[in-house]
């Protein structure tokens, strides 16, 4: 049957390629190449004994009501998921005990609902019982908390209604830097740096400095689309939304990876691809010498990598592809105590860690309660983004390493670069990167559906 079907190369196995081999697999005859050993969402996995299935690394969780398209991809390939409470805590990083937590946010599962409750540190208890350096007075812990909470609820309910006018207005977009330090009243530097950004570090795995500048309403819009602010009753938004529960797949993420491949005809591990050329009957090269002829390629690489594929694109592709900003960092699997936060009762599932500002850290670390979020993981164990202490050896089941295109106020050129060059010689281009949006699961599934639609193929 498949030599009958027109044939498709797709270069890479993350979220994005495995989506577009599951919707372009109906009608096309699908070569995956991966140059891992294992499909590309599942290369970084681990098995954590007596767990059957490998656990995610990154650990990705989504929200069936803001992730629709990977939602419906799951759906219909059987891939099993449910939901898992999306709490997080806020504490300083620091070595010593006794320090209070500063932040506590938590969703309240009722039904379908998850309803956002958060409480900020204002128990003398708490104040007293902390004795690190960096506490601040009992005044001046009130005074911060009055100042996150006024400045949390500003954000989220005037900033769209404030962007959206400037948007409509036609005035200079904003970076968020520029958003939230300038205008007539700017937000505290307390709510940035203990607050905003440490959130927003670990959603967008980057630093402060690229927070700064990311374009602001991409952040908003984030917020209005897929998260907390949709829970707020938002006077300037015409309808009062309640966001469902965050879920995670249920499953290893092989088995996972093999549902949402079964419709290839082919996969290539290990294959690194070095070159495509494009054409009539577009060409892959690998690295072993080989050159395979196919009716079209789909790039599913990340863009830096896309670039170096890629040298005969057109140059306007072939500049945009290369100027993409990337940050890399890192995560450890591991049984390290000393990176959760130092009191016990400030853990949560996902554990932020935030460095006094004195300290010119430019991101937090957060660390992920594994076993609290999976019960059939039966020991603590942790998934510590970019850490900001040493781990102990022995404590450590697993290092890996990652890139994640960082949004700037160029990323909105790149992504019309590429939209209007796809199909150009047989190649396609998808990938979380590559529509202008948060770069996300659901916005990997949804570059697949476009390329889809493009080569006649609808999900
Ligand atoms: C720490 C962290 C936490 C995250 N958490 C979440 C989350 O909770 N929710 C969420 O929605 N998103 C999350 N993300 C973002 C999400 O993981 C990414 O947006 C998504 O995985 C990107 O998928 P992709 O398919 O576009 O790219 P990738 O996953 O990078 O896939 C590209 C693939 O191409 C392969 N490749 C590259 N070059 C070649 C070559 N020459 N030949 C063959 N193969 C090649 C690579 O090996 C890789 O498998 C997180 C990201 C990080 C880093």
């Amino acid at each position: 049957m498949s030599e009958d079907k027109p044939t498709v190369a797709i270069i890479g196995s993350g979220i994005a390629g495995l989506a577009a081999t599951h919707i372009l697999g109906e009608k096309y005859a699908v070569t995956i190449f991966e140059r891992e050993a294992t499909l590309g969402m599942d290369s970084q996995s681990i098995s954590v004994p007596p767990c059957k299935g490998r656990v995610d690394v990154p650990l990705r969780i989504f929200n069936p009501r803001f992730y629709p398209l990977l939602t419906k991809l799951y759906t219909s390939t059987q891939v099993s998921f449910a939901p898992c409470s999306s709490e997080f805590s806020s504490s300083w990083i620091t070595k010593e005990k006794g320090v209070a937590g500063y932040f506590k946010y938590s969703n309240l599962s009722i039904g379908k609902l998850g309803i956002p409750y958060f409480s900020l540190n204002l128990s003398p208890m708490n104040w007293l019982n902390s004795s690190h350096k960096y506490r601040p007075s009992y005044l001046k812990t009130l005074y911060s908390t009055v100042l996150h909470s006024v400045s949390l609820f500003r954000f989220f309910l005037f900033s769209p209604f404030y962007i959206g006018v400037r948007t409509g207005l036609g005035c200079k977009a904003l970076t968020l830097g520029e958003y939230l330090k300038g205008g007539l009243i700017p937000y505290p530097k307390t709510f940035i740096y203990d607050l905003l950004y440490p959130m927003l570090s670990v959603v967008c795995t980057c630093s402060y400095s690229s927070l700064d500048a990311y374009p602001a309403k991409t952040i908003i819009d984030y917020y209005n689309t897929y998260g907390i602010l949709t829970w707020f009753p938002n006077p300037f938004r015409t309808k009062l939304q309640y966001g469902g529960a965050h879920c995670r797949v249920t499953e290893g993420i092989n088995s996972v990876c093999e549902k949402l491949s079964k419709r290839a005809v082919k996969c290539v591990f290990n294959s690194n691809v070095t070159e495509v050329i494009p054409g009539a009957k577009p060409l892959v090269k690998s690295k072993d010498g080989s050159v395979q002829e196919f009716d079209y390629v789909v790039v599913a690489t990340q863009p830096h990598h896309a670039s170096a594929l890629l040298p005969q694109a057109k140059p306007e592709l072939l500049e945009a592809l290369k100027q993409w900003k990337y940050e890399h960092s890192c995560v450890y699997v591991h049984r390290c105590d000393s990176l959760m936060p130092s009191r016990n009762c400030d853990w949560s599932n996902v554990n932020i860690m935030v460095g006094p500002r004195t300290t010119g850290l430019d991101g937090s670390q957060c660390s992920i309660w594994l076993n609290r979020l999976d019960d059939t993981i039966p020991e603590d164990v942790y998934q510590t983004w970019n850490p900001a202490f040493k781990l102990e050896e022995d404590k450590i089941l697993k290092y890996a390493e990652f890139t994640r295109p960082v949004v700037t106020m160029e990323t909105e050129r790149h992504c019309k670069v590429v939209k209007e060059n796809q199909g150009s010689g047989g190649v396609f281009l998808v990938g979380s990167y590559s529509r202008f949006d948060m770069p996300l699961l659901e916005n990997a599934v949804k570059s697949g559906k476009e390329v889809g639609e493009l080569m006649g193929v609808s999900f």
